[in-house]
């Protein structure tokens, strides 16, 4: 197999956004400035490699509050953002909490908190149970927000008469798939309110767009990330729809299907972001003891946001 040459088309922006960068730093310098161990309120982003390296230095995962064994330790909420129940739980507890919610997902609540405020009544764009949406939906009062997942649910939505409408998204589903939602939404309600700016983030954005830019030239399309992470999912279907329907979701080298590599002249690779760039320099490392490896990085636009951590982890 080793004279075989197998071109790779490696899409940029991959991998890591600001939001996950701040997160992990958040709980670094947590550790760092309050010693371990240091409670996570779930995974802090949605990988795996992540959260392990994370246990190493002394974070301990939990879902809920109440499972916290010493409640004189700080927690850190993840990046997806929690809703305001758990900020007023670790109160009533009088645990010390630091927020690594993104800001891209903040800005998603207060525009919710906002149109609420306005006399809206809020749907959500998203995917049901997801942390994020659990977050958003958990701004405002209950029966005042509706989660939409497809444009099914908006055809069997049912508003109650004289009320305006508005509508917020998760920050990391297919750009294409909601601009067919929303779509379906103005139909139904011309008038409904829109965000002041686009909910799907930048990093989603573009790292749907490498995708799609190179998957029509692929054979075979893998995306590194973990399973529960939406955008690497998303990623996945996007390579799918846009030209390559052999995509997967591959959490790490140990799982390189090379019997079906072998076959391929040129596959793509992208990552999820929250998948550090470890396991793509993995994969192809491992993909080069059998093939000899042609890399092209295609990169439709520099990245270059950068999110502060909190001013007292400084
Ligand atoms: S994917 Fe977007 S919203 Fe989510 S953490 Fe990254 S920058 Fe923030």
């Amino acid at each position: 197999m080793k004279n075989k040459e197998i071109k790779i088309l490696l899409a940029a922006p991959r991998g890591f956004c600001a939001g996950v960068e701040r997160a992990i730093e958040i709980v670094k310098k947590s550790i760092a400035k309050y010693g371990a161990p240091i409670y996570v309120r779930h995974e802090i982003v949605h990988n795996k490699y992540v959260v392990d390296s994370l246990k190493k230095i002394g974070a301990i995962f939990v879902e809920e509050l109440r499972e916290i064994k010493d409640k004189s330790r700080p927690v850190i909420f993840s990046a997806h953002g929690v809703p305001k129940s758990v900020p007023t739980e670790a109160d009533e507890y009088k645990i010390e909490y630091i927020d690594a919610t993104c800001p891209l997902v903040s800005k998603v609540h207060r525009e919710a908190e906002n149109l609420y405020k306005a006399g809206h009544h809020i749907v959500l764009i998203g995917h049901v149970n997801h942390p994020e949406v659990i977050g958003t939906m958990g701004q405002l009062p209950k029966n005042s927000i509706d989660l939409i997942q497809n444009e099914n649910d908006v055809e069997n939505y049912t508003l109650e008469a004289g009320k305006k409408i508005a509508y917020v998204t998760q920050t990391t589903l297919s750009v294409d798939d909601t601009k067919n939602i929303i779509a379906s939404l103005k139909k139904k309600y011309p008038k409904i309110k829109e965000p002041y700016k686009e909910d799907i983030c930048y990093a989603t954005t573009n790292r749907q767009s490498a995708v799609k830019n190179i998957a029509k030239n692929c054979e075979m399309f893998f995306i590194l990330g973990s399973q529960n992470s939406s955008n690497s999912v998303r990623l996945v279907e996007v390579a799918q729809q846009s030209g390559c329907k052999d995509s997967e979701l591959i959490h790490s080298e140990s799982e390189i299907p090379f019997d079906k590599i072998q076959n391929c002249k040129t596959i793509g690779i992208s990552s999820g972001a929250s998948a550090p760039e470890i396991l793509v320099e993995n994969f192809i490392n491992k993909i080069k003891t059998k093939f000899n490896v042609k890399i092209d990085e295609v990169e439709i636009v520099k990245e270059n946001i950068i999110f502060k951590v909190p001013g007292k982890l400084n």
